[in-house]
This record gives C-alpha cells, structure tokens and sequence, in this order.
C-alpha cells in the first residue's frame, strides 16, 4: 500500500500545528515544529503564507486530519462515506472511525510512541484482539474487545519503556489498560470529547458535501 515516506516533520510545519507523528520527539525540545516555528516547508513556502480562502482552509483541515491519523485519500473518503449514512453528526461518527482503528487504539493504549510504529506492529502480527492475532492496522474495535500484545512484544524492552512514558501523558477515558499484563480494553465507542485533537471537523463534512 502507498505510504508517505517523505519527512514527516514537514507535515507538521504545513498544517500549522503539531500532528505529534514522529513519538517521544514531538514532546521534547528538539521538535522541528518548535525549532523552526512559522517556517512553512518548501522552496516557495514564504509565499504560501497569503490569505487563505474557505476552499483551503477546508482542504488543509481534512489534509491535516489524514496525516494524523495514517490514512490516505480513498480510505478517507470511505470513512466519510461510512459516518456520513450513520446517525448522528457526520464529523463526529469521522472521527470516531478514525479513532477506533487498531493502530490508533494501540498507539493511545501507549504499546507504541507514534500511530506509524503502531501500524507497523500491528503489520507484523504483535497485537492480538480478544486473544487472535489481528494484523490490519484499519481493523475496527468495538467496546467489551480487549487489545493485547503478543508474547514476543511483551518482552521487549522499548516497548515496556513505551508504556511507562505513555503512563505519564494517560490514557484516553474510553479505554483501560493493564499495564502488568499489556492487555488493554475498549470501554465505549470514542466520542467527540475525547478526541482532544485541535481538529474542525465541520471543515472536512463542508469541503465533501460540495
Ligand atoms: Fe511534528 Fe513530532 Fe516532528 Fe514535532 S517532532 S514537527 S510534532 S512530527
């Protein structure tokens, strides 16, 4: 599958804000989004700078929503797809797509520092929902389903020290974790307030309803 291989860093200096994609870096002072603050990448990118328009800012909003989170256009377009024939409000059921993916729920269970070393775990069959080994990073959860590592992941030493600094930022309210046993459990579907993220979703339902 394509995937963005380019420096990633970049992305956060075009949206404007930090998508923390690159793990334990995103929170120190080395992050490229506080060393060269207001620099927009690109040889040209003084000139991106000129007065947005609706069109852009709506454009900019689903960019910077589908870098966060790992996933590319048509995929994106199915989860608006998906959200926007499910009750409820469409920018809300988006995200919660978003949030319930594998890779995303393995990432804020804190088993990985970023959602790409989350994917690729997932990927390479370490995670195991409700004891079978699950190895599609899109895969979605559902509440009462129990998120776990494999035995060989356990044991691994950079995932141990990936759960304790995750302890210290915590974990999002609809899921728990057992820290002792890597197992972690999906309480209830994310709803908007727990997605903390800077994020306008209405933007995104604006720009597809055109
Ligand atoms: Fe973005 Fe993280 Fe890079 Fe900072 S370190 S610019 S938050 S990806």
């Amino acid at each position: 599958m394509a995937r963005y291989i380019d420096a990633v860093c970049r992305l956060c200096r075009r949206e404007g804000m930090k998508l923390y994609l690159k793990g334990d870096r995103c929170f120190k002072e080395s992050c490229s989004f506080e060393t060269r603050k207001g620099k927009v990448p690109g040889q040209h990118g003084a000139a991106k700078t000129k007065k947005p328009t609706g069109y852009s800012l709506q454009l900019r909003e689903k960019q910077k929503v589908k870098r966060i989170y790992g996933v590319l256009e048509k995929q994106f377009r199915l989860y608006f797809a998906k959200a926007d024939s499910r009750k409820g409000v469409t920018g809300h059921n988006l995200l919660s797509f978003l949030e319930s993916r594998l890779d995303n729920v393995v990432y804020r269970l804190g088993f990985a520092p970023s959602r790409t070393a989350a994917r690729q775990m997932v990927m390479h069959g370490h995670v195991m929902v409700n004891s079978k080994r699950v190895d599609v990073p899109s895969f979605q959860v559902k509440p009462g389903v129990a998120v776990e590592l494999g035995n060989k992941a356990k044991s691994n030493e950079t995932v141990k020290a990936n759960l304790e600094i995750a302890a210290g930022r915590g974990i999002p309210k609809w899921l728990s974790l057992d820290a002792t046993t890597f197992k972690g459990q999906v309480l209830a579907n994310p709803t908007r307030e727990d997605i903390t993220l800077e994020i306008n979703e209405q933007l995104i339902v604006e720009l597809y309803s055109k």
